[in-house]
């Protein structure tokens, strides 16, 4: 029974390995808390990229509330195959993937345990036919859990980026979740600052509505920053997030040196 089990985990790494070889960079995504605006960060990026030509894909690990698929208007079920699961793929291009899209109801909550969890992550890296693509962005549940743990421990990650609201950063939890990745040898790439300022509807003048912008935070640099824009949401409810126009530059920039 249990050469069994070895031999299936040993088949499995073999298989992530593989699978893993055909990406060009992989990026995670990680907040201290959730609601902060992780899953709109990745989709924003992720958008950004494929408008760079890029080929790109999201796996979505936030189990807690996934909500890449909704933001991408995203309603088909993945597709098995022999060689694996297929990804669904949004307008412009972008390979998804998501615990979300094996629920039979979006609004499931999903209760799992921490060995469940990882199980789950360790298929997902193993099974998904993503071919060949230039990033795979990791969209990861908030806080520290199994999930990073399975997932930086399976793979070789070439960046984490941690995203905050200004009303959070000084929450010891982003702490947690910065060193954790430092613990495990993965590169905090900077911080990603939602919701940082507001832009005046009548004059389009900025508001530095938490008056921090732009510094460095926690030790890390801010790499990109977002308003709060209704916009935003809206276009998140329509899943039509990859209509939403933001300047990217400095974090694809960052990407592509590494
Ligand atoms: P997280 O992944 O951190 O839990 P989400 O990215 O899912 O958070 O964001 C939650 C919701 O907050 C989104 O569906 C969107 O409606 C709203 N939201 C996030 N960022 C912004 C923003 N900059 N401006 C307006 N609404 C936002």
């Amino acid at each position: 029974m249990e050469s069994n089990l070895k031999e299936h985990l040993k088949v499995q790494k073999m298989n992530i390995d593989e699978r893993m070889s055909k990406i060009g960079k992989k990026i995670a995504i990680g907040s201290g808390k959730g609601g902060v605006g992780k899953s709109v960060v990745t989709s924003l990026l992720a958008s950004y990229l494929a408008k760079q030509g890029k080929k790109v894909g999201i796996l979505d690990l936030d189990i807690t509330g996934p909500s890449i698929p909704m933001m991408f208007g995203i309603g088909d079920k993945p597709i098995g195959g022999s060689s694996g699961i297929m990804p669904v793929v949004s307008d412009s291009g972008i390979k998804i993937m998501s615990m979300s899209l094996f629920l039979p109801n979006n609004e499931d909550a999903v209760i799992w345990r921490g060995l469940r969890i990882g199980g789950a992550v360790s298929q997902f890296l193993a099974d998904v036919v993503w071919e060949n693509i230039d990033y795979l962005l990791f969209d990861l549940p908030p806080g520290t859990s199994d999930v990073q743990l399975t997932l930086m421990q399976n793979i070789k990650l070439d960046g984490f980026i941690v995203v905050t609201s200004p009303q959070v950063l000084a929450a010891t939890i982003v702490k947690k979740a910065v060193s954790m990745a430092e613990e495990l040898n993965v590169k905090v790439l900077g911080l990603v600052e939602n919701m940082a300022y507001a832009s005046c509807p009548k004059c389009g003048k900025k508001m530095d509505v938490f008056g921090n912008g732009g510094k460095s935070k926690l030790g890390l640099s801010v790499i990109g920053s977002i308003p709060i824009d209704p916009e935003i949401s809206r276009l998140c409810d329509e899943g039509k997030i990859e209509n939403y126009e933001i300047d990217f530059e400095k974090i694809y920039q960052l990407l592509e040196n590494i």
